[in-house]
């Protein structure tokens, strides 16, 4: 099964995906995370990446495109994939569509992460997370027990550089004039399911669990 998490930054992709690929035995796919080990380990695809990713804009597609197909060719998990955060561009969803049929393979579900622009401002500029094992807090809804410090391993939270409010608002424009055209796009293909990402984490993961389940 192949799982798109569609939806604008901050809407709890990331959050979803940890639960929803545990649940399902999909390999969680995020495109923003591998971005960012790219360039942590200084490849010429992160000092590519870098400085669009700073300004909240989008990464060419060509490189998007060619980094995720490589990783959805690799051996993962036995049920198929989740991505997350990719296709983010109607040119990355055609590029998609045709790989995959040269594979055999289709997408099945897109959920569409519906939250409006005030909430996922709140959110990403509340976000923290763990440097060591990604995990994902916000400083008001979803803290860690001790302050500042991850529950499972202790180490230090960080901050997105671009989660800074002026990135966030240039990231939250880039959603509207480049991604969004993709709810319209897989509609018209029969495979989008809206989901209300305004609620609790725990709604919101009830809700994509029932999509999920009529696979
Ligand atoms: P995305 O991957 O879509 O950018 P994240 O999963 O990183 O979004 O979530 C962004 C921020 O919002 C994080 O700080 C996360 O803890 C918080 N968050 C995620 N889902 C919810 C929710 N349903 N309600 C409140 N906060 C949430
Ligand atoms: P994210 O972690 O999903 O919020 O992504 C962080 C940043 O990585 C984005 O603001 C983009 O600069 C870049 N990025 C992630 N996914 C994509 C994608 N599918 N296409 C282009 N750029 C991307």
């Amino acid at each position: 099964m192949i799982v798109v998490l569609l939806g604008p930054p901050g809407a709890g992709k990331g959050t979803q995906a940890v639960r929803i690929s545990k649940t399902f035995g999909l390999q969680h796919l995020s495109s923003g995370d591998i971005l960012r080990a790219e360039r942590k380990e200084m490849t010429e695809l992160g000092r590519k990446a870098q400085d669009y990713m700073d300004r909240g804009h989008l990464v060419p597609d060509d490189l998007i495109l060619a980094m995720m197909m490589d990783r959805i060719g690799r051996p993962g998990a036995a049920n198929g994939c989740l991505l997350d955060g990719f296709p983010r561009t109607v040119a990355q969803a055609e590029g998609l569509d045709k790989r995959l049929s040269d594979r055999g393979a289709k997408i099945d579900i897109v959920v569409n992460m519906e939250v409006d622009d005030a909430e996922v401002t709140r959110r990403v500029t509340g976000r923290w997370s763990c440097p060591t094992d990604g995990r994902i807090y916000h400083e008001m809804f979803s803290p860690p027990g001790k302050a500042g410090m991850c529950d499972d391993c202790g180490t230090a939270l960080t901050r997105r550089k671009d989660d800074e409010p002026s990135v966030v608002a240039q990231r939250v424009k880039t959603y509207h004039a480049e991604t969004k055209p993709l709810v319209a796009y897989y509609q018209s293909r029969g495979l989008l399911r809206p989901v209300d990402a305004s609620g609790t984490v725990d709604a919101v993961t009830v809700s994509i669990e029932k999509i999920c389940r009529t696979k």
